[in-house]
């Protein structure tokens, strides 16, 4: 009977594989241990319901990938028809306090799935630079805002196929701040907080792909410098800034670790660092919660 039940289990796998892979759906490797509760734990992103960071939003069994929104902007559902899990990128600026998605079933209805944001105080930095750097020129002001209006189209990107791993490698090697979403007061005044991790790292340091993506965007902009936006799918990007070169053109398919450029200290950079970015549901989130730990 043994031999049985064990050619059952086998057809009942394969059957599962097949309804899974026939579906198109993304199936994350499983991190295979019987200790571990949770297929999930080792290859998502780490929760961390703070501005800043991601909740893990269980969306129950569905025969087909429930479509989630968080407002207007479409979120990343990954999982498989036993559970689907929306991952939600929680803006920096988002209040503490209840919050909650909309999960729309093939059926046509929909419904609210809540969370909380818990408050997370983020240490200030307080820094004294040349006025000229905090107040901008007419021009320069002119510049920045240009910018920042195409980079927000530019990264409201949400692409198939959606990201097949999760876990990120870490772009260069190096010291690693702890620097995000440290709140930023230059000269007394309150400035956007730090959206990104700084790595430490020579100029012409090599710079690798975190995850496999598609070249969203290059560009050399006032503050960022010379930047690469890579596009991971469903929602999810990376960002690296303050380059010394550019290798890659818009369009271009990087897988993991794969160059991209190189470390440098253009635009508004103190000293030669890699500031890396990464955004969900155009949220910058913290990079860590996607290394491993
Ligand atoms: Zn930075």
């Amino acid at each position: 009977m043994g031999s049985l039940v064990s050619a059952e289990q086998v057809l009942r796998l394969n059957r599962r594989a097949a309804l899974l892979g026939g579906l198109g759906l993304l199936v994350l490797p499983n991190t295979g241990t019987a200790a571990t509760p949770s297929h999930s734990s080792g290859v998502w992103p780490r929760q961390l319901q703070v501005p800043g960071g991601i909740a893990r939003l269980s969306l129950g069994p569905a025969a087909v990938r429930p479509v989630a929104h968080a407002g207007e902007v479409p979120l990343l559902v990954v999982g498989d028809v036993i559970d689907w899990t929306a991952l939600v990128g929680v803006a920096l600026a988002a209040e503490p306090g209840p919050a909650s998605i909309t999960v729309q079933t093939p059926d046509g209805a929909q419904r609210q799935v809540a969370y909380s944001v818990a408050a997370k105080r983020y240490s200030e930095q307080q820094l004294r630079v040349s006025p000229r750097s905090v107040d901008l020129s007419p021009e320069d002001l002119a510049r920045h805002e240009r910018e920042r209006a195409q980079q927000q189209v530019v990264t409201a990107s949400f692409s198939q196929p959606l990201p097949a791993a999760l876990r990120m490698q870490v772009p260069v090697p190096g010291r690693r701040s702890s620097s995000f979403g440290l709140r930023r007061v230059f000269n007394g005044q309150a400035r956007s907080p730090h959206s990104g991790m700084d790595i430490a790292a020579a100029t012409g340091t090599p710079i690798a792909a975190p995850l496999p993506g598609r070249v969203l965007d290059t560009g050399d902009y006032f503050f960022n410098g010379q930047t690469v936006w890579l596009d991971h799918g469903g929602g999810l990007l990376s960002m690296v800034c303050h380059l010394s070169a550019i290798d890659v053109q818009v369009g271009d398919m990087l897988a993991t670790g794969q160059r991209l450029g190189a470390v440098g200290a253009t635009g508004r950079a103190t000293g030669p660092h890699l500031h890396w970015g990464v955004m969900l549901n155009r949220a910058m989130v913290d990079p860590a919660l996607f290394l491993a730990a």
